[in-house]
């Protein structure tokens, strides 16, 4: 009886999630949110969680904003989907927000962000075509993330994500982040067509690169005709402290991919581009059925709506010094911290080394973070609402937790 007690609430106290149907592509921490509003989240026991995730960069102005839901539903009884057979309005508005916002001329929606690099991969081989170029090459980096569909994750320079899934396909070099001198060994390869980088890589521990990194880049694709593609899905809209990272020094992009937080939780991405590279595609060479419906773009183009009216990329700026300054103040000298970096909302810090369940311990002091670079950087990528106070908190529990470590 007593027995029979006891696991009932062991069973309730250490929850078990019964997922047979699903596919085991997720190690899931053990909680399940049932609700969010602004930067809190809500677990089905009613916990509240302060949430410096954001879905991964994705609810930049956090859960559930009044204005979106209202768009949201009113979209919904509007018109949600008609296909790319036909003009959509809401479209040919959001990509001359997005051009405006980049830098660039035009732009292709999509639904996520390894669909918008696929777009920039097939961009780069027309380009390549367009010069004669028969296997055209695009260097990437070491450690860099650009998705899981097979084109995006031959570019991704992360061995471990290709295991089991070669061959790869063909027509990527990579070679290490933060070094203008390997990127300029390629100077006499006939077959190179594109750059494409992170400004900063956030999969493998928010790795900023040098000052200057990207400005040399940018150099040597002018001087050679290479194309510089930026990976922004994760840096970009406004989290970084620019509306997208690669701003911070001051040069333009020709291919611009984005999408986290351009829908704030609605799947859509972007690939967008600039000069030759802007009329590449033609009919028949790209598509997509979802990509760029009427409900999609429409959320987007009031995200971005939003973000202007209230100066949201500054504001990402200011509460990103603010929050790293906090982390400087309670961690900078804590012995199991190597390094505190980022830059705006976007900022990681590195630990000594691996410790196992890290991400739950945050969630048992209900703070939300997730874990990158090989399980040592605790990642934050808080939505733009955080206030003060909440950054005060964010680092004064991410201090508990590393020294319960
Ligand atoms: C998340 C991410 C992707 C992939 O985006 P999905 O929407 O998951 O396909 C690509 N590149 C970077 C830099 C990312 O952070």
């Amino acid at each position: 009886m007593l027995k029979n007690l006891l696991n009932k609430f062991r069973n309730r106290t250490s929850k078990s999630y019964q997922e047979p149907a699903l596919m085991n592509a997720y190690a899931r921490m053990p909680v399940s949110f049932v609700r969010g509003e602004g930067v809190h989240l809500w677990d089905e026991d009613g916990k509240q969680y302060l949430d410096a995730l954001g879905g991964i960069a994705v609810t930049f102005l956090g859960h559930c904003h009044p204005k979106i839901s209202e768009i949201i539903s009113l979209q919904a009884t509007r018109l949600l989907h008609c296909s790319n057979l036909f003009h959509i309005q809401e479209q040919a508005k959001l990509g001359e927000q997005f051009c405006r916002i980049s830098g660039m001329d035009k732009a292709f929606f999509t639904n996520s962000g390894t669909e918008s690099n696929e777009a920039a991969i097939k961009i780069a081989r027309l380009y390549g075509h367009s010069k004669n170029i028969e296997t055209p090459t695009i260097i990437t980096a070491h450690g860099s993330f650009h998705g899981r569909t097979m084109g995006s994750l031959s570019a991704t320079g992360k061995e471990s994500l290709h295991k089991g899934f070669t061959p790869m396909l063909e027509g990527f070099s990579q070679v290490d982040y933060n070094n203008v001198d390997a990127v300029a060994a390629y100077a006499d390869n006939d077959s190179v067509v594109a750059v494409m980088i992170e400004p900063i890589q956030g999969e493998s521990g928010i790795v900023v690169p040098d000052e200057g990194y990207l400005q040399a880049i940018r150099t040597l694709c002018d001087q050679h005709g290479w194309l510089l593609i930026v990976d922004e899905i994760q840096s970009g809209m406004g989290r970084t402290g620019k509306w997208f990272a690669h701003q911070h020094e001051d040069i333009i992009a020709d291919v611009v991919t984005s999408a986290k937080a351009l829908g704030n939780g609605i799947p859509i991405g972007v690939c967008a581009a600039r000069g030759k590279a802007a009329d590449l595609i033609s009919p028949g060479s790209h598509g997509t059925t979802f990509g760029g419906n009427p409900f999609a773009c429409q959320v987007a183009s009031n995200v971005i709506d939003i973000i202007e009216q209230q100066g949201l990329v500054e504001t990402a700026a200011n509460t990103g010094t603010f929050l790293k300054r906090q982390l400087q103040q309670k961690l900078g000298t804590h012995p199991k911290v190597v390094d505190i970096r980022g830059k705006g909302l976007m900022l990681g810090v590195e630990l000594d080394q691996k410790y196992d369940n890290l991400a739950v311990k945050f969630l048992d002091q209900g703070l939300v973070v997730s874990v990158a670079g090989d399980g040592k950087v605790i990642r934050m990528l808080p939505s733009v609402l955080l206030t003060e106070n909440q950054a005060r908190q964010v680092a004064a529990t991410t201090s508990d937790v590393v020294t319960g470590l």
